[in-house]
């Protein structure tokens, strides 16, 4: 074996670790570690005091070992080993979460945003903000930050950091893709990644949410638009430049109602918030004219209202929201057969909706899926992406960055040596 694979090895099996212990929480035995990564015992007990010593993991507790009698200390994360911040840029709201490396939320900052705005305008904004929420926060977080993780709604190649599409911006003077990542790591001095907003979702919740330890799991998001984050076989699934998961751009109405993506009939185009909203203006149940990003948002609150006081058309409308959502749901569910499917956004209006939704989805459903609990509805906040996001930086951090360069101060170059590789 060359001394590149031994220690490209190495590295994984450092991840494997970490990564073991991060989805632990909050802590793992080291004979668990064996037997959810398959190394040896004394592999693992390399690994754990490597990553001891780089203040990766720390010591926690102890409780009793079967057999010796022996109490065997648990490893966990250690929480300011390093930080990150996670940003949700939403039509209306920027949230931002301060996380430590644990994952736990230690602050957030919401602050308004009047989206669609320039590319300029948006990049501005995000280092204006990130930069006050670092300023707020404890010297020790800005000597420590390992990056920023941003989420946004859209067609993202997170790879390249850019953004194919999104509500968020305005239409550039070229039909070209939107550069965030590159101009925002060099305004701020970390890494800073981005992401599909339903995928950070996701993401949370196979970290920190019901979806943990399970590998095939589908987030349909519904708020001003209609997202979806898909974790496949225990990653999250991205296809091609980033641009897999459009489920809100399924054309369901070949020429039917204009999309804000510039295409028509999209289930978004007749599903989401601001979709819904547009019917209610169109039967006369809502003041006409274009809406600003926030005022779409209180217009389908106001719709609910209606529906709710029994109000026929608005019932309606509501119900064949639920009923479109949820063929399609269920037709996305034949495709991929996730364990589970949790539908996510705004609460308001949800019961207006739910009953069609399950009908609808269930009559969708191959006779295979009928018979299982799949569908859960949750109502997790703004916070709850922008741990997603920071989860995106933890994750990169865990396979390599800072860690990885900390670790080869301690160990690399005392690794056995090996054949040089040819070059
Ligand atoms: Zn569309």
């Amino acid at each position: 074996m060359t001394r590149l694979q031994s220690r490209q090895i190495s590295l994984l099996h450092l991840y494997q670790v970490l990564h073991t212990v991060r989805l632990a929480r909050p802590a793992a035995s080291r004979a668990e570690i064996c037997q959810a990564t398959g190394l040896s015992q004394p592999a693992v007990s390399s690994l754990t005091r490597r990553l001891l010593e780089t203040g990766a993991l720390m010591e926690v507790g102890a409780r009793p070992s079967t057999g010796s009698g022996r109490r065997e200390r648990e490893l966990a994360l250690n929480p300011d080993f390093a930080w990150v911040v996670g940003v949700k840029v939403s039509m209306h709201q920027i949230t931002l979460a301060l996380v430590d490396f644990a994952g736990g939320v230690r602050d957030t900052l919401k602050v308004p945003i009047s989206a669609p705005v320039t590319q300029a305008a948006l990049l501005q904004r995000l280092v204006k903000e990130i930069k006050a929420c670092l300023a707020a926060a404890d010297p020790q977080v800005r000597q420590r930050l390992a990056g920023v993780g941003v989420a946004v709604p859209g067609m993202v190649d997170s790879l390249r950091g850019e953004v194919h599409w999104s509500p968020l911006l305005k239409p550039g003077r070229k039909d070209e893709a939107a550069a965030l990542a590159a101009p925002l790591t060099d305004a701020l001095g970390v890494p800073v990644m981005i992401e599909n907003d339903a995928n950070m979702l996701a993401l949370a919740e196979q970290w920190f949410g019901q979806a943990a330890r399970l590998s095939n799991v589908a987030v349909v998001t519904l708020e001003h638009g209609l997202g979806l984050g898909l974790v496949l076989d225990g990653e999250l699934f991205r296809g091609h430049s980033g641009l897999a998961a459009e489920f809100g751009h399924i054309q369901v109405v070949p020429g039917g109602r204009a999309c804000r993506c510039g295409k028509q009939g999209c289930l978004e185009a007749y599903v989401a918030h601001s979709a819904v909203v547009g019917q209610g203006q169109e039967a006369g149940l809502l003041p006409g004219g274009e809406l600003g990003s926030g005022e779409i948002e209180t217009a389908y609150v106001e719709l609910a209202a209606q529906a709710r006081a029994g109000n026929r058309r608005a019932r309606q409308i509501f119900e064949q929201q639920g009923e479109l959502l949820g063929r399609w749901m269920g037709n996305m569910v034949n495709l991929l057969a996730p364990q589970l499917v949790m539908l996510d956004g705004m609460e308001e209006g949800t019961e207006l909706f739910l009953g069609s939704l399950q009908r609808a989805m269930n009559e969708a459903l191959a006779l295979p899926h009928r018979q299982r609990e799949l569908l859960v509805v949750h109502h997790r906040g703004d916070e709850t992406w922008a741990r997603g996001a920071a989860s995106l930086v933890l994750q990169r951090l865990d396979e390599s960055a800072e860690i990885l360069e900390s670790v080869s101060r301690h160990g690399f170059e005392t690794e056995p040596d090996g054949p040089r590789p040819v070059t």
